[in-house]
Formats: structure tokens, C-alpha cells, sequence
């Protein structure tokens, strides 16, 4: 299942207008994280017949919280950043997410300064929709409609995947992160203003469509390794 959120969203005619964007590619799943004022009717006028969408539309309380469950994560910015996890364009990203076994969600920002970092590096790819170089940032319900039809175009290109293995979830990488953190703390490796979080973030998020068998190995070494 394809999941989209946006964070914090500030105008309420977006949500709406969001939510009819996913409806009309055939989606349903809309979360929404903190928003600033929903329901409002506002966001009624713009979903229009969308009205379905609107009833399941949910409000989570935190990212985090939205993402849990999913297996691949897709973090939508505009701009470039210094330090990110993998970037990928839309097309790309639509067709990867499309391969992928479980739920995926594509994340937005809001409509005054986009996703935080740290919001950033709890998706494991950055996604640009491909613009014009003097002003490259859409409007956030237009860039979930760019999403949704490239998710809706990729569909037949997608090849089902042959292995069976359970994918690890958001919940599941962010335990090693954790654990690595842990023992990157307790070797002397790291010092709290560290960036090498953001540096094995970006790393894992090269590996496409981790397991959890894989992530419980690297576990059981860290475990093992601190004791
Ligand atoms: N002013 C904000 C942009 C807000 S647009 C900034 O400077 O970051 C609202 C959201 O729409 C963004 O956070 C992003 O998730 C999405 N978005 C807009 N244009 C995009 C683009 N060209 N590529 C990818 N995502 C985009």
C-alpha cells in the first residue's frame, strides 16, 4: 500500500486539494502529521468529491508515528541538501516504491520551509520532482498530484518481486540505528556533536529493501560486541 503524508501542513485548502489528488490516481491512505487546522472546511471545498479520502484522512501526532509500519520511506524536498540519504527523481522513485513488498510512504513538507532535517533523515531517500533551476518548489497539494501519477504510471512497468523475505519496517532500522549509536557511545567512537548518525543513515539508506533478518543480525553483533 502507498501511503502519503504531509507534515505539518499549514493551509488547510491543500489537504483537501491533497486528498483529491490521491483519490484521482486511485490512493486512499492520507496522514496527516500536526496539521495546523483540520477539518476545516476549506479543505471540503477543495477535496470536492474526494470525500471519502477526507473521511479516512488520519492525524498522527508524529512523523515517526505515520512511518512505523512502513518498509521503504520517500522523504519529497525541492532542494538539495549537503548531507541527505539516497537521491532519487520522482520516476524512479515511483517505479521503486512500486517494486517494494509492503507499505511505502512518500512524506512531505510544509508549505513555508519544507521537511527539517531531522524529519529528512527519518526517510531513507531524498525525492525531487524535476523543476525549473530559478524556482524548482511546487505547491505542496501539486506536488502530491505529480506524485500520485507517477506512482499510477509505474504500475505496469513494476516487476514482482521473486523473494519472500520479510522486509524491515522504519521501527526496525531505527532500533540499529539505536543500538549503533549505543555502542558508537559507549566505544569512545562518537562524541555527542557527532555527524556520523547522518553518515550510517545515508549508508543504509543505499540499501534497497533491507530485511529484518539482516537488521537482527548486525543486532546481535552490536549486542554481543557490548557485552
Ligand atoms: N518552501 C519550501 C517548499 C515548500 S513546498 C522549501 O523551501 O523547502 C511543500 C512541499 O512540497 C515540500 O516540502 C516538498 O515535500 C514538496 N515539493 C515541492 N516542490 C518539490 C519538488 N520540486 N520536488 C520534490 N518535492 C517538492
Amino acid at each position: 500500500m502507498i501511503r502519503f503524508v504531509l507534515c505539518r501542513p499549514q493551509h488547510p485548502g491543500n489537504i483537501g486539494s491533497a486528498e483529491r489528488a490521491i483519490k484521482t490516481m486511485g490512493f486512499t491512505d492520507l496522514r496527516l502529521v500536526a496539521p495546523e487546522r483540520y477539518p476545516a472546511p476549506e479543505a471540503q471545498w477543495m477535496a470536492t468529491n474526494a470525500g471519502d479520502v477526507l473521511q479516512e484522512t488520519k492525524v498522527c501526532s508524529s512523523l515517526k508515528e505515520a512511518i512505523a509500519d512502513c518498509v521503504a520511506t520517500f522523504a519529497m524536498s525541492a532542494r538539495g541538501r549537503e548531507w541527505s540519504p539516497q537521491v532519487l527523481d520522482v520516476r524512479t522513485a515511483a517505479v521503486r516504491a512500486r517494486e517494494v513488498q509492503g507499505d511505502v510512504a512518500f512524506v512531505f513538507g510544509n508549505e513555508q520551509a519544507g521537511l527539517t532535517n531531522e524529519e529528512l533523515f527519518a526517510c531513507q531517500n531524498l525525492v525531487h520532482i524535476p523543476a525549473s533551476k530559478g524556482f524548482s518548489s511546487l505547491n505542496l497539494a501539486q506536488a502530491v498530484q505529480v506524485v500520485a501519477y507517477e506512482l499510477h504510471m509505474a504500475v505496469d512497468v513494476a516487476i514482482p518481486s521473486a523473494r519472500s523475505e520479510q522486509l524491515a519496517t522504519v521501527d526496525d532500522i531505527e532500533g540499529l540505528y539505536a543500538h549503533l549509536e549505543e555502542a558508537a557511545m559507549k566505544s569512545g567512537f562518537m562524541t555527542p556533536q557527532s555527524r556520523v548518525r547522518e553518515r550510517w543513515r545515508r549508508l543504509f539508506s543505499r540499501v534497497p529493501a533491507l530485511e529484518r533478518e539482516e537488521v537482527n543480525i548486525l543486532r546481535g553483533l552490536l549486542k554481543a560486541l557490548l557485552k
